[in-house]
């Protein structure tokens, strides 16, 4: 099936009790057993089936099977957040004294997971200078559990060479981890480019209206957690958190998930809710529709603000002259997403001026909603960084980051318009005072 199709249909049979066509809402926090030894196989992984929702829940398991379909993967696990499927994909390769080596680019809750918690919790992660696989290559030793990135970063619009990646990852004998948030499936699959894990936040582009927070782990099943030995020891040996269940032996090639499920979304709790569960499904039902405008409304305000005189500069990889145009051919298809950045004329203070004039779009730390939203990064999601980590980042202090929506673009722009005029009024005004 095409990704338009998946997006309604994957996942779902119509329900053969009730014949209903919507995905059901299992509201429901525990499940009958028939006997102690139906339970037992269900507790022994042996048997297919529910046991308690914040290991699993039928309508979860709908978008599970969903978003795996839309990614290319063989299984996901959903949880509560963007931010616990981050930490939940490291936490689950990563051992004390290991590390994870990393691109520079990353939304900024991700860099504060990375610098600061990760390490606290005994796995350093190592930031390369850039986000080129040789820049990559370079920090990968023997204690590397996974080289990760965001497809594209966020808020810095960068598109990693995932294929080098993958294949700098490949030859050292780990898998590359890649957050496909920003571009979402429709954009972008990874794992066709040779990505082993995809992890995503479902709040943005894929539940599209700002309602509901969700995450997603999904496992390519492609990386042999066996071939090195007791580098992967989690997945090939008895884990005796489990009764000695080896993954690799039980669950074959969705070993990943598996443990990610029984160890970490059983232990660590940041189960989806159902109600949520079936709200990212209606959202997804229509990414595709939703995606296909919100990169014609990019564009077109991309070349807007770049033919004004009133904007200093506007980061867009849609941009032949864009650093990143050749790989948003090869990985976008052309389709650059639709959050870029943009300096004004007059530095931070007319960005500033310019933001807080806004008036259709939104000021909020969102992206990916039907509705146009205006960011600051340097003072909201990326502040916990220092100067030089924003720098590496790709925030600058003058940057606004824009999610554009899919509003009449004719609105969009006017709004734009009106904004700009504000901030460099008021520029021309303090210069003529001083
Ligand atoms: N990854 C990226 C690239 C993000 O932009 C975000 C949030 O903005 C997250 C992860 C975290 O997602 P959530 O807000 O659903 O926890």
């Amino acid at each position: 099936m095409k990704p338009e199709t998946m997006a309604i249909h994957s996942g779902y049979e119509i329900d053969p009790t009730t014949k209903a066509v919507a995905v059901p809402i299992y509201q429901t926090v525990a499940y009958a057993f028939d006997s102690a030894d139906h339970a037992a196989s269900l507790f022994n992984l042996d048997a297919e089936g529910f046991r308690y929702t914040r290991i699993q829940n039928p309508t979860t398991a709908v978008l599970e099977r969903r978003v795996a379909a839309l990614e290319g993967g063989i299984e996901a696990m959903c949880v509560s957040s963007g931010q616990a499927a981050v930490n939940y994909a490291v936490q689950n390769i990563a051992e004390l004294g290991s590390n994870i080596v990393s691109v520079p680019q990353l939304y900024g809750t991700t860099h504060t997971l990375f610098a600061h918690i990760l390490p606290s919790q005994g796995t350093q992660v190592r930031f390369a200078q850039s986000d080129r696989p040789d820049a990559i290559a370079s920090l990968i030793d023997e204690r590397t559990r996974a080289v990760f990135c965001e497809s594209v970063g966020n808020p810095a619009g960068n598109i990693c060479d995932i294929e080098g990646l993958a294949r700098v990852a490949h030859q050292h004998g780990v898998p590359l981890i890649v957050d496909n948030t920003v571009a979402s499936p429709i954009l972008l699959r990874p794992i066709d480019f040779g990505a082993d894990i995809v992890v995503e936040s479902l709040t943005k582009f894929m539940g599209g209206h700002g309602t509901t927070l969700g995450g997603v782990i999904v496992d390519s099943g492609n990386f042999d957690w066996a071939a090195y030995g007791m580098r992967f020891s989690a997945f090939t040996e008895p884990d005796a958190s489990y009764h000695g269940l080896v993954y690799t032996e039980q669950f074959g090639r969705a070993a990943y998930v598996a443990r990610c499920r029984s160890v970490y979304l059983r232990t660590g709790g940041a189960v989806l809710s159902p109600l949520s569960s079936f709200l990212l499904l209606q959202g997804i039902e229509t990414v595709a529709l939703r995606v296909d405008r919100h990169v014609e409304n990019a564009r077109k305000a991309a070349e807007f603000l770049r033919s004004d005189p009133r904007v200093e500069w506007v980061k867009y990889a849609g941009f032949p002259d864009s650093p990143y145009f050749p790989l948003a051919q090869k990985y976008l298809n052309g389709r650059a997403c639709s959050l870029l950045s943009v300096g004004i004329k007059g530095g931070y203070k007319a960005a500033v001026r310019f933001h807080d004039s806004l008036k259709l779009v939104t000021r909020l730390v969102n992206l990916g909603d039907a509705k146009s939203l205006v960011c600051h990064p340097a003072s909201t999601t990326h502040r916990q960084m220092s100067v030089d980590e924003q720098r590496k980042a790709g925030v600058l202090p003058e940057m606004i980051r824009l999610s554009i929506g899919i509003e009449h673009i004719d609105d969009i722009l006017e709004d734009l318009d009106q904004a700009l005029a504000v901030a460099v009024l008021a520029e021309a005004s303090t210069a003529g005072n001083a």
